[in-house]
């Protein structure tokens, strides 16, 4: 039977970082506590948590008390030791359980099981040392995305090959540490669908994002996405077969790449998503609402856009801008998010601001005057 988990339980997160924060805010507004599992202290969640252990995040004692406070355990994100997270789920309740991790934390497993589910990658080859490179070479060809099999993200861990001139600067990458070598698509978008699922297996997808990058960080979610519908429907529905095949409870989100007719898929992360900050306002219900729901075994709420939305992504260097532009009145009833992080640090995601307008030319010509002089 599935466990229905009431406020003012408490939800115990791994990770104590942005997602995590916005998971409390809105575990919070429905009356839960919240407790927090994080090295660092200060953290965006530790913030506004209810209690905080300060342990790295694969430390059984620590794991064990987290889930010794806890109704209910859940991640913020998927670099975790998936085998002390399987070793945990005898002691306390983790619905979504370690397989998520131990699938999105290795390309390899990840990209097989998106194809034994039916679904299209970008070909790949696994390689472990020089002599392999060569051999998946011969197979994927020119030009590809050599890619660390774990530990990458946002363009991290990767190199583009374009001819053989650049196989020997990446051989101590694969001598030390398995890859992936994946062909690379000339994708015309790269769209996103964060879709949930409880532990009632109720399974809900939220409005399809179109997402633009810079230096491979998320600079702008946009809904809805400007490509063919019958693309949008066929989005959705590799969203929720996916979720279910894979038998994952709780937020999904998929990267997939537009190439003409067809879509491809990147990634997978087991957990809310920056590219789903917009629905904290752009939508009835948020990414990290439902992702409450449905690990607390609620009913989940049909997500549904509201109106037209754009997120532009905050690094540490867009801080000051973004608040001198803010307070102008073109822009004040744009929805600032800030994370409560202590170093506005170059790169590093220190916020979100949403706007929306129900006419999409409007809202397109005020993030564009918005982003007129916004820093690199
Ligand atoms: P990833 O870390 O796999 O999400 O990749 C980061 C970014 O690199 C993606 O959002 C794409 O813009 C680009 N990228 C990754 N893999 C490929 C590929 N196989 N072909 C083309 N571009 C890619």
């Amino acid at each position: 039977m599935t466990s229905v988990i009431l406020p003012p339980s408490t939800i115990g997160i791994i990770g104590g970082g942005q997602l995590g924060r916005m998971m409390a805010i809105s575990a919070k507004q429905m009356g839960y506590k919240v407790a927090v599992l994080e090295p660092a202290t200060l953290s965006p969640l530790a913030q506004i948590a209810d209690a905080e252990i300060n342990a790295p995040y694969d430390d059984q004692a620590a794991l064990h008390q987290l889930l010794s406070i806890s109704d209910v355990v859940t991640y913020e994100f998927e670099n975790i030791n998936s085998d002390v997270i399987q070793a945990c789920e005898s002691v306390g309740y983790i619905p979504q359980g370690h397989r998520p991790l131990a699938l999105t934390q290795h390309r390899y497993i990840e990209k097989t099981a998106i194809n034994n589910c039916g679904f299209k990658t970008a070909p790949f080859e696994k390689v472990n040392n020089f002599s392999q490179l060569k051999e998946a070479v011969k197979k994927i060809g020119y030009p590809s995305i050599l890619k660390t099999v774990t530990g990458g993200y946002d363009g991290k861990g990767q190199w583009t090959l374009k001819s053989e001139l650049d196989l020997q600067h990446v051989q101590s990458v694969v001598e030390n540490q398995t890859c992936i070598l994946e062909g690379f698509v000339p994708f015309t978008k790269e769209i996103s669908v964060i879709v949930t699922r409880g532990t009632n297996k109720q399974v809900e997808t939220f409005p399809v994002v179109e997402n633009v990058h810079h230096n491979h960080i998320l600079h702008l979610s946009i809904v809805p996405a400007k490509i063919e519908p019958h693309l949008i429907k066929k989005a959705e529905i590799i969203a929720a077969t996916l979720i279910e095949k894979l038998d994952f409870i709780g937020t999904l989100a998929i990267e997939i790449f537009v190439i003409e007719n067809d879509l491809i898929i990147n990634e997978l992360a087991p957990r809310p998503h920056n590219s789903g900050h917009y629905t904290i306002d752009g939508c009835n219900v948020s990414q990290f609402e439902q992702h409450i729901r449905a690990i607390c075994g609620l009913p989940l709420i049909e997500p549904k856009l509201i109106q037209p939305t754009i997120m532009v992504n905050l690094l540490g260097q867009h801080v000051e801008y973004t608040l001198n532009s803010w307070i102008q009145p073109e822009f004040s009833d744009a929805k600032l998010h800030l994370y409560g992080k202590e170093e506005m640090r170059v790169n590093r995601k220190v916020g979100h601001i949403t706007f929306m307008n129900e006419s999409e030319e409007k809202l397109e010509e005020t993030v564009n005057q918005f982003l007129i002089n916004f820093p690199k």
